[in-house]
């Protein structure tokens, strides 16, 4: 739910600008253009594949058991019980609904989250810690859910084709989600403060006016709490709209491989990649809510799910069709993802011409990460968000300079 960024929450948050020393950061020196792959890269990648089916399957399981043996129906019976208006039930449904399901996918999550993490050496985030945001985390998706509960129930009893209404329902709230989210729910997790280094700052202030961008933002986050992994990105729209640096990658990586990286979020900025993804978004979600309807309403009949229309008793089905549907749409989501990340990557090396530069910054995302750079084919194309870093580092060292760019790669239109 999360990513999805359906949310229409008020959230306080206040993050005190704290300032932090400047990070001492490594000497071009220490580049290497080679990716070391090693079995505890290969192993953590086979862990994380594996855990990707297990995830998928077991949540369908656990979403069909609930409905199969009542239990869902039991909780709409409690609600009833507890309040009287009809609207209030639903939500209070969605609290226990979720309690139940927290309970189930636990074990998971603290296997995934948790366990994985701390074995390959990834985190340092002490039990309490990660629980805590855990809590918050579900906390934000509870909030977001009771919302949305709502309005899809409200949405069933209104209309004959429902599906419709979520779709358009979506649109705003998906927009609402890109602007509230990096100014309200992102600093419940951690502090976000303006890039500190002064000289990276310079350096990064005149590389965004060669890729002509105006008084952008540049902050860093403090993820060095939660991850030893890397990581920069783009979010937010209007108000909201900034690049981010993890403090990890400002500690491990140097001034040029982070004006490679930059110029990767840049293009993003420039070639309004969160517009093409928000597009591609509500593509999906026309496709997800009429495949909801379609599939609900049969499963509703034929299962005897629903004592009424809009009961939330059967929402169960819902999340398990659009999870599904999900599933299945998986190949087009990274594969339109893999589409802009590629490029950015392109822009970035127009932009710094730095193209040793990418691909050490590169072979430490890998190595850093421990994911091995060169996934099976039926990985990549079916969850890589990204080309696997292996092909990144390879078309980085191939490039050929600003006139002499392979006619196999899309040129960015500017
Ligand atoms: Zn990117």
């Amino acid at each position: 739910v999360r990513k999805l960024l359906f949310a229409a929450l008020l959230f306080i948050a206040a993050a005190a600008a704290l300032h932090a020393e400047p990070a001492k950061r490594p000497t071009p020196n220490e580049r290497r253009y080679t990716i070391q792959v090693t079995d505890e890269m290969r192993r953590h990648s086979r862990i994380g594949d594996t855990l990707y089916g297990v995830w998928t399957i077991y949540e369908l399981v656990v979403l069909i058991a609930i409905l199969a043996t009542g239990w869902s129906a039991k909780l709409r019976n409690v609600a009833a019980r507890l309040v009287p208006w009809r609207y209030a039930r639903v939500p209070l449904w969605f609290l226990l609904f979720s309690l139940t399901t927290t309970l189930l996918y636990f074990p998971i999550w603290y296997y995934a989250g948790y366990i994985v993490p701390h074995q390959f050496g990834l985190t340092h985030q002490a039990f309490p810690a990660w629980l805590g945001d855990l809590a918050k985390g579900l906390g934000v998706d509870l909030g977001v859910g009771m919302m949305l509960s709502i309005l899809v129930t409200l949405a069933m009893r209104m209309f004959k084709r429902w599906w419709i209404a979520i779709w358009l329902g979506s649109i705003p709230l998906m927009i609402i989600g890109v602007v509230i989210w990096p100014l309200f729910i992102d600093p419940l997790f951690n502090k976000f403060v303006p890039l500190q280094d002064a000289h990276l700052r310079q350096l990064l202030l005149t590389e965004a006016q060669r890729a002509g961008i105006e008084g952008g933002r540049v902050y860093e986050v403090d993820k060095s709490k939660q991850t030893n992994e890397m990581n920069a990105y783009v979010t937010g729209i209007g108000p909201s709209k900034r690049i981010v640096l993890w403090d990890t990658l400002l500690a491990k990586m140097d001034d040029g491989e982070i004006l490679a990286v930059m110029g990767h979020e840049m293009g993003h900025y420039v070639l309004h990649h969160l517009w093409k993804g928000l597009s591609f978004a509500i593509f999906i979600a026309l496709i997800t809510s009429w495949c909801a309807q379609f599939f609900f309403e049969r499963g509703v009949v034929r299962w005897n799910l629903a004592s009424e229309r809009g009961d939330p008793a059967a929402l169960p089905l819902l999340l398990a069709v659009v999870s599904a549907v999900t599933f299945l749409l998986s190949p087009a989501i990274s594969g339109f993802s893999r589409y802009t990340e590629h490029e950015a990557d392109v822009f970035s090396l127009e932009l710094t011409h730095d193209n040793l530069a990418a691909a050490s910054s590169f072979v430490k995302l890998a190595e850093d990460s421990k994911v091995n750079p060169w996934p099976t084919p039926l990985m990549k194309y079916w969850r890589y968000s990204h080309p696997p870093l292996g092909e990144r580092v390879r078309f980085a060292l191939e490039w050929k300079g600003d006139n002499a760019q392979p006619a196999t790669h899309p040129k960015p239109h500017r």
